[in-house]
């Protein structure tokens, strides 16, 4: 695309922000859409975050996502959180509005996008979620919200499965959450389980590696979900293929937080096709880095 006076800059604050696949998203929307738009990767220290979302707004930068370690922090620097972002505690994205920026988060958006768009559905399931870190936190809320029937939250800390169940727990209307230890899956149904792999146990350089290694586990799945996409084959992907589930990564969970994002900056709604070619980019990309 050609620079020139009337293009507008959306990027990404965070560290480290060198391996990011964010670029890649919006800059082939903004080329596929005709949108006279760049979108950068901006490296921002600890001690800059403040000035770099000041900044950016003064720059007339349109819109910025935000990833790790600022996900929460940022909120100090906003104008104004969406609803879901206070909710799940964390946002990613953030939008210009007249007077500063305004907090999203695309990230559960993204999941449930990517799930619908493998057919995967939320309604009426029994779920297993591993994992009661920050993105598990938010998958519970995602799975409460859109009606699943009840959820397990399996957790290397009890205490830490605890506290998501008793915060995700009072929102639910009709699901029932319970914290377990990840070895505590005995008294579990023999099947019929949505899994949805939240830990960061497995993320390359570790791609080998499963919180549950167990056969006896894996045979209660018939679709597992793992939020990781590097490797793109995770070692729990294997395992609920090895036991006949089908298992997904997190790459259109990735890809859709970005569309979403997309969509917010631009009011713009991106169409499956185009989602598609671009996944289509991005497993490449994925498949050739490992
Ligand atoms: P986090 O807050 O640090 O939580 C980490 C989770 O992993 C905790 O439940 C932790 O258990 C568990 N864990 C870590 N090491 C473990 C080990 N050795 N054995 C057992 N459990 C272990 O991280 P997060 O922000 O929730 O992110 C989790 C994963 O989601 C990451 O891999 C991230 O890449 C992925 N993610 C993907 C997308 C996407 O777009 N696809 C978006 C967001 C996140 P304890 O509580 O016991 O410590």
């Amino acid at each position: 695309m050609e620079i020139d006076g009337k293009t507008r800059i959306c990027g990404l604050i965070g560290s480290p922000v060198g391996h990011t696949l964010s670029p890649l998203i919006h800059n082939t929307l903004a080329g596929k859409l005709g949108h006279n738009l760049v979108y950068v990767p901006f490296e921002v220290g600890t001690a800059g975050l403040e000035d770099a979302v000041k900044g950016a707004f003064a720059l007339n930068v349109l819109g910025l996502n935000v990833t790790v370690p600022y996900k929460s922090r940022v909120m100090d620097s906003l104008v104004e959180t969406d609803e879901l972002a206070r909710r799940i505690g964390a946002v990613n994205t953030l939008v210009r509005r007249e007077d500063g920026y305004k907090g999203y988060n695309t990230d559960m958006d993204g999941l449930y996008r990517a799930m619908l768009s493998e057919g995967i559905r939320i309604e009426g399931e029994n779920i297993l979620l591993l994992g009661a870190g920050g993105a598990a936190r938010a998958v519970a809320m995602l799975c409460v919200s859109h009606g699943a029937r009840e959820i397990h939250i399996l957790n290397r800390s009890l205490e830490r499965a605890r506290a998501v169940a008793a915060e995700v727990g009072a929102m639910a209307a009709g699901t029932r959450v319970y914290p377990r230890l990840l070895t505590d899956y005995d008294g579990l149904r023999e099947d019929g389980y949505l899994a949805i792999q939240a830990t960061s146990v497995g993320l390359y350089p570790h791609g080998g590696e499963a919180v549950i290694t167990e056969p006896e586990f894996y045979k209660r799945i018939h679709t597992g979900y793992d939020l990781i996409y590097r490797p793109f084959t995770t070692r729990f992907m294997e395992l609920v293929r090895q036991q006949g589930g089908q298992a997904f990564n997190g790459l259109k969970m990735l890809l859709y937080q970005g569309i979403t994002a997309y969509e917010l900056w631009n009011g713009v709604t991106v169409d499956r096709e185009t989602a598609m070619e671009i996944y289509g980019r991005l497993e490449k990309k994925v498949g050739t880095d490992g």
